[in-house]
């Protein structure tokens, strides 16, 4: 009996070594399994930490530009460095946000390489690399973004007339307009301007807002309605010879990026018979930059008149051209 019972459970045994192969494969197989999930886990928390990040720098990157052009106009002062200067605040606030992981066990870096002027006038283009590491695992990312500089959440003011302005009795603010008073013909005269009187009590747009009307020429549609609204609007346009808004806070109204024009338009109010003043676009208004005066000529345009109000602007034949409305 006992003989016969050694060889049977030596027989179970042989029989069940299989199952035993079987669970031993499988074991290993969920071991396998479950350090592979684990990896993952752990690149999905620093990669997730990462797009948490990445996800804060459009509004940091539209809050700082429009403490900056906020700072402009209070001071009239122009950035030297503007690049520099938004790229160090953008840097500052992320730095704060990185803060917030210092307790988790994620080490987590955040550098801003660089801000500049973006394809797109409306846009800046902000360059940054993010470095998380989880004990084993590192995630590293570097990263281009496009920052819109015409979010309403954020409107940026132009600052050109502040910083232009400031010496000739400076530039005020009437709702979302800039107005002259007397500042901007004070600068053009000093500058020997001719006709530099057609500008008392001129006024152009605060903010930066994007012109609709695109193509440009149908500025000229529905008897002229169209530029009328533009300019009550208060809209801007691209332009290859107006200053991207980087250049702006610096001071520049031209610089050799694609960039942005505006109108600025003398008052309503003045019933003048000039003929002949400065082209009514920001850039050729304030276009000071040495040797030589980059101001030229425009003439008369009246866009509307209800016989008490005269609406004109003074524009040359290239800017007549690509807003539609008929050349001399
Ligand atoms: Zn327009
Ligand atoms: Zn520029």
């Amino acid at each position: 009996m006992d003989h016969t019972g050694y060889v049977l459970s030596g027989m179970s045994f042989l029989l069940v070594l299989p199952a035993i192969m079987l669970v031993t494969v499988f074991l290993d197989l969920e071991h396998v399994g479950g350090d592979a999930e684990t990896i993952i886990l752990k690149s999905d928390t620093a990669s997730t930490a990462v797009k948490d990040l990445e996800a804060n720098i459009p509004g940091i990157a539209a809050e700082v530009l429009r403490d900056e052009a906020s700072n402009t106009l209070k001071t009239g002062k122009p950035l030297p460095n503007s690049r520099k200067t938004i790229k160090e605040a953008i840097r500052g606030r992320m730095d704060q946000k990185t803060l917030e992981y210092q307790n988790s066990d994620l080490k987590v870096e955040c550098d801003i390489i660089s801000v500049d002027t973006s394809q797109d006038p409306f846009q800046v283009e902000v360059k940054s690399s993010f470095r998380v590491e989880k004990g084993q695992v590192v995630h590293q990312e570097n990263l281009t973004q496009e920052i819109s500089i015409t979010d309403p959440l954020y409107p940026l003011i132009d600052p050109i007339p502040f910083i232009k302005c400031k010496d000739y009795g400076g530039a005020e603010i009437k709702g979302n307009r800039t107005f002259y008073g007397n500042s901007l013909k004070n600068y053009l005269k000093t500058r020997g301007v001719e006709n530099a009187d057609q500008y008392e009590n001129a006024s152009s747009s605060l903010f930066i807002k994007k012109c609709p009307y695109d193509p440009y020429i149908m500025h000229g549609d529905f008897g002229f309605v169209s530029l009328k609204n533009c300019i009550e609007n208060g809209y801007f346009h691209e332009s290859s010879d107006g200053a991207c808004f980087l250049c702006r806070l610096e001071g520049k109204s031209t610089c050799p990026h694609y960039g942005m024009e505006t109108f600025i338009v003398p008052s309503e109010f003045f019933n003048s018979t000039s003929i002949s003043a400065p082209s009514s676009i920001d850039h050729v208004i304030f276009n000071d930059t040495p040797p030589g005066d980059g101001t030229y000529p425009g003439r008369v345009f009246e866009y509307y008149s209800d016989g008490k109000n005269y609406f004109k602007i003074f524009l040359d034949n290239s800017h007549r051209l690509k807003y539609g409305i008929p050349t001399f």
